[in-house]
């Protein structure tokens, strides 16, 4: 069948969580729902790998919390999921640590930033303004920089503090992870689009939107799409080049989106033959390790997938110092990691190198089509995703991550959020207009 030139009522630019989100919402509703996707596969940012049994994330990894709309799409794709837990180890002064309550305190500035009031300021002059002792603010940066793959003295206090009280209103502080791998939720979508009598097509980039009230023409070097409406869910990072033109151009929203930063994160996981670190004992907590903090070195986190049994260990460094292993192979990164994990744990490098069996990562920077990791606001940039729900001309219809307003940016559930608030958006206008 010929999808070009003919008549949808919604299409929607990109498949990862939030076009799918939208797609099935509209779809289910009973609009002709046609998606459009630049790569080859779905999902964007949510990318598994399965190697051998084992589902490794180079994407998300995380389900943070008890985000209503994820875990009620969880249950209906009967997907498995289990709780993390086990020991915080912290590696400081040549020193392995098993921090159990030790921590308790440091992170207090951040708890206070719950009620954080205007006027706007970076976390780095939060910090100096709190006067927050020097011995606690490299744990603060770190966490900070690491969670929110952001710079410290360009992220945004207030955002923190919107962060802050919407994480306790889901219970951010569980995590959970999804047996079998983040892919299946993409893949349950994409099925339920194509049952409602919707389309995903994948491969064809979209190069320009040209739109007029109640027309949307998304144009591919392969001919166009149309419908009456469109709802783009471009990554920040993405709209912030310009890849895709907008004609004419949607002047506010490029204004706002220049508030928001597009973050960045390397991410790698190692897997080994067997899990060397459990050996070391009587060190303490080994065994039960999930994650490990080495903020001296290079990378400063490290997370194993306890209380699932695995050979893997997963290398994090966000925001600025990420730049570091920007561009680097596969092959490079683990060199470094084994080299930084020999001083840990105090094993020659030699024996890593012989005990590891591959490196997966993702060069998300360098990505085309996300550009980025994940968003952040900048300093006084708090209501920037807000203005970017604003329709425009009732036609266009932004969604992603980085248009959430609720307080949970750079997430799965976020970007939920706003494809399922981009659907009923639509579903409002096409109601009033039969009225
Ligand atoms: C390394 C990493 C780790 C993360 N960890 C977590 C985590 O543990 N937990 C969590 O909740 N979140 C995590 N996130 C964030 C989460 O993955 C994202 O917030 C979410 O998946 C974004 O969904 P989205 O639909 O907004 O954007 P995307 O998933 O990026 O979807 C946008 C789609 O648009 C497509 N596209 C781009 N350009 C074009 C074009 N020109 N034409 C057509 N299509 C185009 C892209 O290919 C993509 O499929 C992580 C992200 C990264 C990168």
């Amino acid at each position: 069948m010929n999808l070009m030139n003919q008549m949808n009522d919604v299409v929607v630019v990109g498949a990862g969580m939030a076009g799918l989100t939208a797609a099935r919402a509209l779809a289910e509703a009973g609009m002709k729902v046609l998606v459009v996707e630049a790569q080859e596969r779905i999902g964007g940012r949510i990318l598994t790998q399965h190697v051998g049994g084992e589902a490794i994330e180079l994407g998300a990894e995380f389900i943070h919390g008890r985000p209503p709309e994820l875990w009620a799409l969880i249950e209906e794709a009967g997907l498995e999921t289990y709780e993390r837990g086990g020991a915080q180890i912290y590696f400081e002064d040549g020193t392995l640590r098993d921090c159990g309550g030790q921590m308790d305190g440091v992170f207090d500035p951040l708890e206070k930033l719950e009620n954080f009031a205007a006027p706007d300021i970076s976390f780095a002059e939060y910090l100096e303004r709190e006067e927050v002792p020097v011995e606690d603010r490299g744990r603060l940066i770190g966490y900070v920089e690491g969670f929110n793959a952001a710079d410290h003295r360009e992220i945004s206090a207030a955002s923190l503090g919107a962060q802050q009280k919407a994480e306790d209103a889901t219970e951010g502080d569980r995590i959970f992870r999804l047996r079998g791998g983040y892919d299946q939720l993409p893949a349950y979508l994409s099925q339920r689009i194509e049952e409602y009598g919707g389309t995903v097509v994948t491969g064809v980039p979209v190069k320009e939107i040209r739109w007029s009230p109640g027309r949307a023409e998304v144009v591919t070097a392969s001919g166009s799409f149309v419908a009456a409406k469109a709802v783009v869910t471009l990554p920040l990072g993405v709209l912030q080049r310009g890849d895709v033109i907008f004609s004419p151009p949607v002047s506010a929203v490029d204004k706002v989106a220049s508030r928001l930063r597009m973050g960045q994160v390397r991410r790698f996981t190692l897997l080994f033959r067997e899990r060397f670190w459990e050996s070391l004992e009587p060190q303490p907590g080994l065994s039960e390790m999930s994650f490990l903090f080495s903020f001296s070195e290079m990378p400063p986190v490290w997370w194993t997938p306890h209380p699932e049994r695995s050979n893997s260990l997963t290398g994090w460094v966000g925001g600025p110092r990420s730049i570091e292993l920007a561009g680097m192979s596969a092959e490079q990164i683990a060199r470094e990691a084994c080299a930084a994990l020999g001083k840990i744990f105090d094993v020659q490098q030699e024996r890593l190198a012989s005990l590891l069996v591959g490196c997966c990562t993702h060069d998300w920077q360098h990505d085309e089509f996300s550009g980025g990791s994940y968003s952040y606001v900048a300093k006084g940039g708090l209501d920037a995703s807000m203005r970017m729900t604003e329709p425009v001309s009732g036609t266009l219809f932004f969604a992603g991550e980085h248009t959430d307003v609720t307080g949970h940016w750079g997430t799965v559930h976020a970007a939920m959020r706003s494809g399922l608030r981009a659907a009923a958006q639509i579903l409002e206008a096409s109601a009033a207009s039969q009225r």
